[in-house]
């Protein structure tokens, strides 16, 4: 795309803090001169028969069509008889992998300055089916689906990945020792797409193991694929270690080229309209959603001016233990552009 063609994108600002810190990309986009049109899609207050879901089915259209989307935080309403809106979205987009980087911000101190990693959770199947039933009274039973297909696909994605982006080494993180016949699969497909990757090197690692040693030295790591359940607890061990899911951006692939951006945290009702919250992991992942588009000089300019305004100190919000409120935050973000 030049970076002069208007671009249509799906919005969803999302339930909690998500309206407010979706409100911030659009002032940063609109200081930025990005070339994108919103195009903004809410969460129904029925239950769409359609999707089964209080996500409607034209939202689900627009993206599908768009092909390109930022997502906020989306509670799911408590209650039965529908489906929890972050699966509708995962299970009717397909969106088969979900990355996140994790690299350290200049000027936030945590325990590691040089962590800079990437987990890909495979995220359509693993414990994560939805396939539970009770055989008899005190027993129950939770199915976990391992398919050639969408193991493939989310180690093709992690090698391509790590090829595009200049990544050396691609881990594979498994409990095949236990689990041999499931995650046992999952790693013959990663092999079998490894080989395909003779420049990148690629190793397989045990996912207890894996944990102690992300924790103990994070730098042993660059790209990480794992399956459903471990990349789900992986990716917010590794956003701990960069100071915490305020910061941590990711974007969902899907099929047909679809590309989902979200943040890494959820809607935050604890802080939820009182103009707390920090966008900073939205705006990366708008960040992230940039970079998709190639719209790779847009992209630097709103990282550099984020990495900024945060490294300046001056404005922080308070999680980052500063005083700012969102409003004031983003301001500096868009003075520092
Ligand atoms: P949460 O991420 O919403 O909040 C955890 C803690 O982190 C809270 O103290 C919150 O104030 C803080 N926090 C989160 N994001 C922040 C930000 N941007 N700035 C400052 N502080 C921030 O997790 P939760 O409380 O377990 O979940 C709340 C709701 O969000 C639930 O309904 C859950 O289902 C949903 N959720 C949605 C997603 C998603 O849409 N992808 C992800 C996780 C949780």
């Amino acid at each position: 795309f030049s970076s002069q063609t208007p671009i249509t994108a799906t919005l969803f600002p999302g339930d909690g803090i998500g309206p407010e810190i979706a409100e911030s990309v659009k002032q940063v986009f609109k200081a930025a001169e990005i070339p994108i049109k919103w195009e903004e899609h809410y969460i129904g207050t029925e239950i769409d028969p359609r999707t089964q879901s209080f996500l409607t089915w034209e939202s689900l259209e627009s993206v599908r069509c768009n092909k390109v989307g930022l997502k906020g935080p989306m509670a799911t309403p408590i209650g039965k008889g529908h489906r929890s809106l972050n699966l509708t979205m995962r299970k009717e987009l397909n969106l088969y992998a979900n990355v996140r980087p994790c690299c350290s911000l200049p000027g936030y101190k945590t325990r590691y300055d040089n962590v800079n990693l990437v987990t890909i959770r495979e995220n359509t199947e693993g414990e994560y089916s939805g396939l539970e039933h009770q055989v008899v009274r005190g027993v129950v039973e939770s199915l976990k689906i391992i398919t050639r297909s969408a193991s493939l696909r989310v180690a093709e994605y992690a090698f391509h990945y790590a090829k595009a982006n200049d990544r050396e080494r691609v881990s594979a993180i498994h409990k095949a020792n236990i689990m041999q016949k499931t995650d046992g699969l999952f790693l013959e497909c990663c092999r079998e797409v490894a080989e395909k990757y003779p420049e990148i090197k690629y190793e397989e690692v045990i996912i207890d193991n894996c944990c102690m040693m992300l924790v103990k030295n994070p730098t042993l790591f660059d790209v990480l694929v794992m399956p459903n359940l471990y990349g789900d607890i992986i990716s917010d061990l590794c956003a701990g270690l960069i100071g915490g899911l305020g910061l941590t951006p990711s974007c969902n692939i899907g099929e047909g080229g679809i590309a989902l951006a979200e943040a890494v945290h959820g809607s935050a009702p604890d802080i939820a309209g009182k103009n707390m919250a920090n966008p900073t992991a939205l705006l990366l992942s708008s960040v992230m959603m940039l970079r998709h588009l190639n719209l790779n000089e847009k992209a630097n300019q709103i990282q550099n001016a984020i990495i900024g305004t945060i490294a300046d100190g001056k404005y922080r919000t308070a999680d980052l233990s500063g005083s700012s409120s969102t409003t004031e935050f983003t301001n500096a973000i868009c003075d520092n552009l």
